[in-house]
């Protein structure tokens, strides 16, 4: 089964990740976390990218939205073949933090999101997508919280823009996939009980 978390930066979705394999994993289920960008060739490329680490050959520029989202699209097919796909194929529970709905919602907000979806059209569908929800002053205070220099996307304007961006990629996605809204506001313990709850659903009470 494969289940994805999608959300803000800062509204939680890796802690959630790790947090739901353990009680899988507890519970006898044979997991893969994973996340997007990947850590594959394409996936780290970008990370270089949204770092303003992108260092190529001559000292281009930054890369243009549609580069950017065509390099995501690219990173997603490389890193369903690579790691996902067989992972499911062993059986496994597949939890990855961030896809197709990240990209509509980042990209989408500089693109036409018909334009993202559209090349995104290869990439299989979830069995079930969390939306972890938080208002963008939390998530703003839970980044501002955990330091560091901000990325690309991750300025305050930016994340209020992104979250107008999930409304609508979920719109769009929902008639054609489950997508479920998780309350990202409650403690940490909360949320991983909501979504326990979803996934039990999806696989079955084991036990
Ligand atoms: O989830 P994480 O913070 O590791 O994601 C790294 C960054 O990649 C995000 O902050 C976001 O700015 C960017 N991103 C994106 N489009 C995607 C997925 C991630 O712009 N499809
Ligand atoms: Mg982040």
């Amino acid at each position: 089964r494969f289940i994805v978390l999608e959300g803000l930066d800062g509204a939680g979705t890796t802690t959630q990740v790790e947090r739901l394999a353990a009680v899988l994993r507890a519970e006898g289920h044979a997991v893969l976390t994973t996340r997007e960008p990947s850590d594959g060739p394409v996936g780290t490329m970008i990370r270089q990218a949204l770092t303003g680490r992108l260092g190529l050959p001559g000292g281009a520029g930054p890369l243009s939205p549609e580069t950017l989202a065509l390099l995501f699209a690219a990173d997603r097919t490389d890193h369903l073949t690579a790691r996902v796909l067989p992972a499911l194929a062993e059986g496994k529970v597949v939890l990855c933090d961030r896809y197709v709905l990240s990209s509509l919602a980042y990209q989408g907000a500089s693109l036409p999101m018909q334009w993202v979806d559209a090349v995104n059209a290869c990439a299989v569908s979830p069995d079930l997508t969390l939306f972890v929800g938080v208002a963008p002053e939390v998530a703003a205070r839970r980044r501002a919280a955990r330091g560091g220099a901000p990325e690309l996307f991750e300025a305050d304007e930016a994340q209020r823009r992104i979250a107008k961006q999930y409304v609508a990629a979920i719109k769009l996605r929902e008639k054609r996939e489950r997508i479920v809204h998780i309350d990202g506001e409650q403690g940490i313990e909360a949320v991983t009980d909501a979504s326990m709850k979803e996934i039990r659903k999806l696989l079955g009470r084991k036990r």
